[in-house]
C-alpha cells in the first residue's frame, strides 16, 4: 500500500492538463481544454478537461474522470500503477505502508529485475546496432526479412553477442549482483563462472502493461540445429508466463480503438504487422490462451480475433482452451492464414490493405469454426459425429451469462440446422452440461459470482433517480463548502452532520460517500471534492465526479437564484447550504408522510391510529417551518 502522505504529495502536484495533454492534444476554450476524445473515433473534439475541477468529461462517448482515472483509462494502469507514475514523473519519492518482509522482499527482487532488464535492453540493443559483430550477424540478417530501423527500435530489439561472458561481465560492472543475474535468465553458471545465455540470439524485449520490461525471448539466427529456436526467461517475480501478452504494451491504443484485438503467436508476427500499419495486435506465446491473458484483452474489448497458421490437430488443440474466452462474455472469431503462411510472412507477402480485407472476410465465429473442423474431421463416422455433437454441446454450455442468453440461443438454432438434429435435443444436451458444472462448482465460487453481480448492480444504480438529486445535491454542497465556517462555533460540514442527525440516505452510493466524508473529516483529513477525487474506491471517485460536475442538476432555477443574489457580490455558500439541506429534509418528510398515511390506512387499533396522527402534525410543523425558512432564503 503506498502511504496516505505519499498520495496526498501526488496529489497535491496533479496537473490534470499536463498529464492528458501527455496523451491528447489539447486547445484552450475559455476556462476549459478541448481535444480529440482518446476513447472513441471523433473528428470534432468533445473531450472537455476542466483545469480547476481537475476532471474531465466526453460529451460524445459519456467517459468521465480525475488524473488517475484517466491513466487507468488510458494506459489501462492499475490504481497503485496510476499513482507510481505520477509519483515518477513528480519526482515523489513513494512510501509504503503495512509492507510484510516477505513482500518487502519480493518488491526489492522485482525492483532489482527492472533495472536489471532495462540496463540489459541499453547494452544488448547497442551490441546489434553499434557493434560490427552485431550489425554483420543480427542487424543484416533482420533487414533481410525486411524489418526497417524504425521498428527494431521501437521493439528494443538486441542482440547478445557470440563470447561467453560479453553481458555477464557489463552488468556484473554495474554492481548487480548475482543472484539477480541468475533470476534474470539473462546469465547462467558454468562451473563457477557466469556465462551468458543468449549468446548469438537476437533479443526480444517482453514489455509489461506500463512499458517495463519484464523479459526477454531470445531466438537463434537462422536455422536451430541442436538449440531451442526461442529461450524465454525462466518465471521469477516480474515474469510471469501465464500472465504475458506480447506487445500488449504497443497495441493497447489502437485496440481500444478499434475495439478488437488480433491474436498471433509469435514475436515476429507481432512486429511485422505493426510495422504494415496493423498495430492492434498481440501474442499469447503459447498454444492455449490462459484465463489471466483473457482478462488481460477484455480490459482492453470484448473483440478477440485469432489468426491462426497451424496445421488441423494443432487448431484443435487450441480450440480446446477457447471455452474459456466464452465464459469470459468474449465474442471469439477465427481466422486460418492460408498456404501455410504465417501472419508474419503473410502481411510481407499481399500487403497491409490486402491482409486486412482477409481478416475481414475470413474471420470465422469460433463456435462455428469448431463445429466445421470437427464435422470435417468426422465425415460419415456415427461416433465421431456424436463426439462432436457432445463437444459443440459444452462450448455452447459455457455462454451461460443472463446477458448472452440470446446469443446461445442462436448458436443453437444454427448448430442445430448445421448438424441437422432437433433443436430441442440440442438445447436439453447443453442445459445437461450447465446442470453438471453447476453441481461441480463449489458454493464459494458461486458467492463469488453473485457479489460480482451485485457490484454490477450497485453501479447501475449510479444512474441516478430523480429522489437521488436532494441527496446529491448535500453531498455538493459538503464538498463545495464543508470546511468553510458555518459560525463562529462551526464549520458547514459539522452543521450539516448535526441538521442531517435525524436523517438517513436512500441511495447507499451516496450514503457511502457521506460516511466516508465524516470519517475523513472526524480524521481531521480536510475532505474536498479534490481530496474524494483521488479515493481508492473506484465507486467514491465517479461518484465525486459526478457530483462536482454538475452543480446545479437539481433545478436550473436554483442556480438563477444564487445568481441574483450574487450580483452584490456576496457570498451565498450559506443560502447555499441551507436551501440544499431544506430541500433534502423537505424530500425526506415528504416520503415520511406517504409511510405515515399508510400505516394510518393500515392500522387495525385505535390507539395506534391516534399515535401516528400525532406524527402526521408533528411532520405538518416540521414542514412548514421548513417551508418558512425557505421563503425567507429565497426572499433576502
Ligand atoms: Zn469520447
Amino acid at each position: 500500500m503506498i502511504s496516505p502522505q505519499t498520495i496526498e504529495q501526488i496529489t497535491n502536484r496533479i496537473d490534470i492538463i499536463d498529464v492528458v495533454g501527455e496523451f491528447v492534444k489539447l486547445k484552450k476554450r475559455g476556462a476549459n481544454y478541448l481535444g480529440l476524445c482518446p476513447f472513441h473515433n471523433e473528428k470534432t473534439p468533445s473531450f472537455t478537461v476542466s483545469p480547476s475541477k481537475e476532471i474531465y468529461k466526453c460529451f460524445g462517448c459519456g467517459k468521465s474522470g480525475n488524473t488517475i482515472t484517466f491513466l487507468m483509462e488510458h494506459e489501462k494502469y492499475s490504481y497503485a500503477e496510476a499513482l507510481k507514475w505520477l509519483a515518477q514523473r513528480y519526482n515523489i519519492e513513494i512510501q509504503e505502508t503495512e509492507v510484510s518482509d516477505e513482500t518487502r522482499i519480493v518488491q526489492q527482487a522485482a525492483e532489482s529485475l527492472h533495472a536489471l532488464n532495462n540496463f540489459a535492453q541499453k547494452f544488448l540493443t547497442e551490441q546489434l546496432l553499434k557493434t560490427e559483430e552485431g550489425q554483420s550477424n543480427a542487424l543484416t540478417y533482420l533487414e533481410e526479412r525486411d524489418y526497417v530501423i524504425n521498428t527494431i527500435e521501437k521493439f528494443q530489439l538486441g542482440y547478445n553477442p557470440q563470447i561467453k561472458n560479453a553481458f555477464a561481465t557489463a552488468a556484473v560492472k554495474q554492481q548487480f549482483s548475482k543472484e539477480i543475474l541468475l533470476k534474470s535468465g539473462l546469465v547462467i553458471e558454468r562451473s563457477d563462472e557466469l556465462i551468458d545465455n543468449y549468446r548469438g540470439r537476437i533479443i526480444f524485449p517482453i514489455h509489461n502493461n506500463t512499458g517495463k520490461i519484464i523479459g526477454f525471448g531470445a531466438r537463434v539466427i537462422g536455422k536451430a540445429d541442436k538449440a531451442p529456436k526461442y529461450i524465454n526467461t525462466p518465471e521469477n517475480e516480474v515474469y510471469v508466463k501465464s500472465k504475458i501478452l506480447y506487445g500488449a504494451y504497443f497495441a493497447r491504443h489502437a485496440i481500444d480503438k478499434s475495439n478488437e484485438c488480433l491474436l498471433v503467436e509469435g514475436y515476429t508476427d507481432v512486429i511485422s504487422l505493426h510495422q504494415a500499419g496493423i498495430e492492434n495486435v498481440v501474442a499469447s506465446g503459447g498454444t492455449s490462451l490462459t484465463a489471466d491473458q483473457l482478462r488481460i484483452i477484455k480490459k482492453y474489448t470484448n473483440n478477440l480475433t485469432i489468426i491462426y497458421d497451424g496445421d488441423a490437430a494443432g487448431i484443435k488443440a487450441a480450440m480446446r482452451g477457447l471455452d474459456m474466452a466464452l465464459e469470459e462474455g468474449l465474442n471469439v472469431k477465427l481466422v486460418l492464414i492460408p498456404d501455410n503462411e504465417d501472419p508474419d510472412s503473410y502481411v510481407k507477402k499481399v500487403g497491409t490493405t490486402a491482409f486486412k480485407k482477409f481478416i475481414e472476410e475470413h474471420k470465422k465465429d469460433f463456435i462455428l469454426f469448431q463445429l466445421d473442423v470437427l464435422l470435417k474431421e468426422a465425415g460419415n463416422d456415427i461416433s465421431k459425429k456424436n463426439d462432436a455433437v457432445n463437444q459443440i454441446a459444452e462450448s455452447l454450455s459455457r455462454i451461460n451469462k443472463a446477458e448472452d442468453f440470446t446469443r446461445r440461443q442462436s448458436y443453437i438454432h444454427e448448430c442445430a440446422a448445421v448438424l441437422k438434429i432437433d433443436e430441442n435435443g440440442l438445447i436439453n444436451l447443453v442445459n445437461k452440461y450447465i446442470n453438471e458444472r453447476l453441481n461441480k462448482q463449489e458454493k464459494t465460487n458461486i458467492d463469488k459470482v453473485e457479489s460480482r453481480i451485485e457490484a454490477e448492480e450497485i453501479k447501475e444504480n449510479l444512474l441516478l433517480q430523480p429522489d437521488d438529486l436532494q441527496e446529491k445535491n448535500i453531498l455538493r454542497v459538503l464538498l463545495e463548502y464543508g470546511l468553510n465556517k458555518w459560525n463562529d462555533e462551526q464549520t458547514v460540514a459539522e452543521y450539516i452532520f448535526d441538521e442531517l442527525d435525524q436523517f438517513k440516505f436512500d441511495n447507499p452510493e451516496m450514503e457511502n460517500l457521506y460516511e466516508v466524508y465524516k470519517q475523513y473529516y472526524a480524521q481531521g483529513l480536510n475532505p474536498s471534492a479534490k481530496t474524494l477525487l483521488y479515493h481508492e474506491d473506484a465507486k467514491i471517485r465517479s461518484l465525486v465526479v459526478n457530483v462536482a460536475m454538475f452543480p446545479f442538476e437539481l433545478s436550473q432555477r436554483w442556480d438563477e437564484k444564487l445568481e441574483n443574489i450574487q450580483v452584490n457580490n456576496v457570498d451565498t455558500s450559506l443560502q447555499d447550504v441551507i436551501m440544499s439541506l431544506n430541500y433534502f429534509k423537505l424530500h425526506k418528510i415528504k416520503k415520511m408522510f406517504e409511510q405515515n398515511q399508510h400505516d394510518i390506512e393500515q392500522s387495525k387499533n385505535w390507539n395506534q391510529t391516534l399515535q401516528l396522527i400525532e406524527v402526521h402534525k408533528h411532520l405538518k410543523n416540521i414542514e412548514r417551518e421548513i417551508t418558512q425558512q425557505l421563503g425567507t432564503v429565497i426572499l433576502k
